[in-house]
Order: C-alpha cells, then structure tokens, then sequence
C-alpha cells in the first residue's frame, strides 16, 4: 500500500487538536466520550485523516468499554498492528496501514470467532452510512 506521509507541522494542520493527540500523538480519547460508541447504523468506518477503509459496522458490537468496538478490521491490509510497551503495559497497536495514524489498540477478549476486540478511538474514524 502506497503511504501518505506527512511532516509534523502539515498533520498538525490537517487535523483537529485532538485528532491530531491522538491520530499522530497517540492519544486515547476518554471513555463514553466518543461519537461513535453508541453508533449502530450500518455503514463504513474509514481512516479520518485518509479514507482508507477500516472497520465495517457488521463487525462492531457493544464491548462495554467506552470506546467503539469491532471483532475485525474491514480488510487485513488496511490496518497495521505494532507491539506497544508504553503505559507500563503490553498492548498491540492499531494502525491505519495508509497514514501510519493512531487507531487504538487490539486485546483478546473478543466475542468473534477470532477472539478479538479491536478498541478504536471514535476521532480516529469517519463514519459513511450505507457504506460497504
Ligand atoms: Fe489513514
């Protein structure tokens, strides 16, 4: 997959403040805070910052945990994972494969027959209803 890459500076204008903290900084937006935690229309969840498609909402569902929540990426190629050690923790990173940005991270506690729950900050995404 070709990258977008971007200097600091052109990603800092790119984005919003806290897509920005969290798409290229890192950052977790807070719990229950997200605009798409309670979305249950059908539709497509691209990157925010590139369009790359990267969950489908026939694999989201309700983990509980605050942040929107999906059993599998809409494509094994959209999305990169990297070993995380920060925070004091042993965490897999997602990220989209386009833009090197943020998503958040992957835990095996899923409900799908992968076992997995991919838990993805809402800033991080641009909901298209009636997307495939
Ligand atoms: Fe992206």
């Amino acid at each position: 997959m070709d990258k977008i890459r971007k200097s600091d500076a052109e990603w800092q204008q790119a984005l919003t403040p806290e897509q920005y903290a969290v798409m290229r900084k890192k950052a977790t937006e807070r719990a229950f805070t997200g605009k798409y935690v309670d979305n249950h229309e059908a539709g497509l969840y691209r990157c925010a910052s590139c369009g790359n498609p990267l969950f489908s909402s026939d694999t989201k569902y309700d983990s509980g945990s605050g942040w929107p929540s999906f059993t599998a990426p809409a494509g094994q190629e959209n999305v990169e994972m990297h070993h995380d050690r920060s925070h004091f923790m042993e965490r897999t990173e997602v990220v989209c494969a386009k833009c090197d940005a943020h998503l958040g991270h992957v835990f095996p506690d899923g409900p799908g027959p992968e076992g997995l729950r991919y838990c993805i900050n809402s800033c991080s995404l641009d909901f298209k209803k009636g997307e495939k």
